[in-house]
């Protein structure tokens, strides 16, 4: 298949400030026909609660579309709001919120076929614009499943700025996670027949480069989300270029995924979890740590294990289980032992700080 018949890209990107209060403007001038075709809100409960006049005044944009309260991030959720759009005659669904509504919404839209316009509250991972929606299956097991990516992508830099600091850290941990990312994917394609797409592979280092060596660290700056909205948007269009989550996962997210399926009572978020595999990863990888350390400080990226509750022999079990939690993908882990000298060491140096 020709790769590059394959995949798509949003019809918009808009980042701008104020953008959710002339939201139906901006999606006017990309798309002229969506204005009067019938259209839902899918939002959660508190967020409707806590931004209530701008989600009525989407609504009100996009022809007193009907504004839905998802009970649960979860595949019958999805089904159930896609099974409502079919049944209605709805063409346009606009989902608002963090990670769980718009990946939520983002998989009604797919099964529906719908048109999916992403509204996000915070920057919190890049599901923003991948092509899957991470869902509950079975009650709070979850899995990934592919899915269309959205088709205009909404970002109200105000909104982000607003929005809890650590949702934007876990914004920047989800886009530092790209640099060990990148290594397992080359890493992999060396030793199997698969091979990099250099584009994804570009993008995805570009996301990357834009936060790690930019200048504005200060996180509730304008520029500063600008940069990390188009960051995240463009680590997603990396995976949907490459047809995988390659270009932005590597065996730091296996660890994050450890923790996520064998300790769910770590409150620890995707994109915090994911920063911290990134420093042991970057040691198995024998890649320079130092870089990475002082951006670690100067945006307040905790990399002590045990201030998320992470003991020493969890977090030895945690990378043990990483070998096994997504099995045929590659990484550097497949070309190191389980090494638990090793692994207590860096352990202990993370929580004196490395
Ligand atoms: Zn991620």
């Amino acid at each position: 298949m020709n790769q590059h018949t394959r995949f798509n890209l949003p019809i918009c990107l808009a980042v701008e400030e104020d953008a959710f209060f002339h939201s139906d403007d901006i999606v006017k001038r990309y798309i002229p026909d969506i204005i009067g075709q019938k259209a839902i809100v899918v939002s959660e409960e508190f967020l409707i609660g806590i931004y209530k006049e701008k989600i009525t005044d989407i609504s009100r944009d996009f022809g007193n579309a009907e504004i839905v309260s998802m009970n649960s991030a979860s595949f019958d959720e999805a089904v159930a709001i896609a099974k409502k759009v079919c049944i209605e005659d709805i063409k346009v669904i606009i989902g608002i919120g963090g990670g769980r509504v718009l990946d939520t919404a983002k998989y009604a839209a797919h099964i529906s076929k719908a048109v999916y316009i992403c509204m996000p509250t915070s920057l919190s991972n890049d599901s923003l614009a991948s092509p899957f929606s991470v869902l509950e299956t079975y009650g709070k097991a979850r899995k990934t499943f592919a899915c269309k990516i959205p088709t205009a992508i909404i970002v109200d830099t105000n909104m982000i700025i607003n929005a809890p600091v650590g949702q934007t850290l876990s914004g920047i941990g989800d886009t530092i996670a790209k640099h060990t990312a990148l290594y397992d994917w080359k890493l992999s394609a060396s030793k199997t027949s698969s091979q990099v797409d250099d584009f994804a592979y570009a993008l995805s280092r570009m996301s990357f480069d834009s936060v790690y060596h930019c200048d504005q660290q200060d996180m509730k700056s304008r520029v500063f989300i600008r940069i990390l909205s188009r960051a995240l948007v463009m680590g997603g269009l990396a995976m949907e270029i490459a047809g995988s989550s390659r270009p932005c996962s590597g065996s730091e997210h296996l660890f994050a995924h450890a923790i996520e399926e064998y300790y769910p009572d770590i409150k620890i978020s995707h994109g915090l979890a994911v920063a911290l595999g990134t420093i042991p990863a970057c040691i198995f990888q024998r890649q320079d740590i130092d870089g990475l350390l002082s951006f670690f400080k100067a945006h307040g990226l905790d990399v002590d294990p045990a201030s998320y509750g992470i003991t020493k022999d969890m977090f030895a079990d945690m990378w043990e289980k990483a070998r096994t939690v997504r099995t045929g993908r590659i990484t550097v882990l497949d070309e190191i032992k389980h090494d638990r000298v090793q692994l207590d060491e860096i352990y202990s140096r993370m929580a004196e700080g490395i």
